[in-house]
């Protein structure tokens, strides 16, 4: 008899679900024929890297024989001097996707428990259920995250919190004094993990430079990334900001060569172009505007957003007006198994793709 090979799997990987990634061009354009389809999926950069970026990364291709700097020590030394922080404080990541596993793989038992909101970022559940952990999921508050339930949820087995900030796909975000407030308020045997994926977006005051805290909350994991506002998602490069002590323990588990050197001179390279990260915010904000002040005018509801992100409110399930975009060449991103069947999130894209999805939305509800 075959073996039942999902029977041999750890306990909490039997129910998992694999993430389920935004559709690619080439999945649309080979499934429907469709030459010239537009992705707003993946909370990508419409704009791509910084040209001395990929030069960067295009030069160190000659290299390829070699492994990478194991302690990439260059891209750290940068980012130490730009965050005014210490080498010893930062572990660089495969995304900070990375990050986020190595934190649960170095510091959860089976035996603990790993607390984070309803309609947070899916990697959360993956990773805490694949090292055996018991997820503890607090409601929502406005969509966002519900500081006090999550304060009431910790227990003597808790270990780790998850916070993203702002939140994929929701797009919420927390006030700085009520983030210090509750970071202030852990037990010391609970760490705090502060997504800031898209830290670099956000406009609005009241926002938290959580790094300037790692000094202060040994127990403070902040995570970033190089594939969003620096466009180098396909390199996978993210990072993780901690006091020595946790990026020591982090360190212990990380795989030698985790991060790749073309990522790594990527990296090193996007943190000097200012410019680019500019030029990225401002398109980012004309493209919200857009996006939002058509919504307006079409009397669609959505979900405030400070990432490069929105969640449109379709008022019933959404799944037939996700495909019928499709059918338009626009792919945008489903999020029913965020526990949001109503919405669809979209990602902010140059002004030209903004308006072919805005273009198709209207033609689907019949106002075009
Ligand atoms: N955190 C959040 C909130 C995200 O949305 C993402 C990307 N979807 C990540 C972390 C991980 O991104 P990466 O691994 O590419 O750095």
């Amino acid at each position: 008899m075959a073996a039942d090979i999902l029977a041999l799997a750890a306990p909490g990987v039997r129910d998992l679900q694999p993430y389920q990634p935004g559709k690619s061009i080439e999945e649309l354009e080979y499934e429907y024929g469709i030459r010239d389809a537009v992705k707003l999926a993946s909370n990508e950069n419409p704009l791509g890297a910084s040209p001395r970026a990929i030069t960067a990364a295009r030069e160190t291709l000659n290299d390829a024989m070699r492994y990478p700097d194991g302690n990439g020590s260059y891209l750290k030394t940068a980012l130490a001097s730009k965050l005014g922080i210490a080498t010893n404080q930062i572990t660089l990541g495969n995304g900070s996707n990375d990050i986020l596993e190595l934190v649960t793989r170095a510091f959860v038992s089976p035996d603990n428990e790993v607390i984070y909101s309803e309609h947070a970022f899916a990697v959360y559940p993956i990773v805490t259920r694949a090292v055996g952990a018991c997820a503890v999921v607090t409601k929502a508050r406005n969509w966002g995250h519900d500081l006090q339930a999550m304060r009431k949820s910790v227990t003597a087995r808790t270990r780790v919190v998850f916070i993203a900030n702002p939140n994929n796909p929701t797009g919420t975000w927390l006030p700085v004094d009520e983030l210090e407030e509750f970071i202030s308020g852990l037990p010391d045997h609970v760490l705090i993990v502060v997504d800031e994926a898209y830290f670099e977006y956000v406009q609005e005051s009241g926002y938290s430079d959580t790094v300037k805290w790692v000094g202060r909350f040994p127990n403070l994991l902040v995570t970033r990334t190089f594939s969003k506002i620096h466009g180098l998602a396909g390199l996978r490069i993210g990072y993780g900001i901690a006091g020595p002590a946790l990026t020591d323990v982090l360190n212990r588990v990380r795989q030698p060569f985790n991060v790749n050197s073309l990522a790594l001179a990527a990296a090193r390279a996007a943190l000097d172009d200012q410019r680019h990260v500019e030029r990225s915010m401002q398109l980012n904000r004309d493209g919200m505007r857009q996006l939002t002040e058509a919504f307006d005018a079409m009397g669609l509801g959505y979900i405030p957003s400070a990432g490069n992100f929105v969640c449109l409110d379709m008022g019933s399930p959404a799944g037939p007006v996700y495909q019928a975009l499709l059918i338009h060449g626009v792919i945008v991103r489903p999020v029913a198994n965020y526990g949001m069947p109503n919405h669809l999130r979209v990602t902010v894209g140059l002004p030209e793709e903004n308006g072919r999805f805005i273009g198709a939305l209207k033609k689907i509800l019949g106002e075009g």
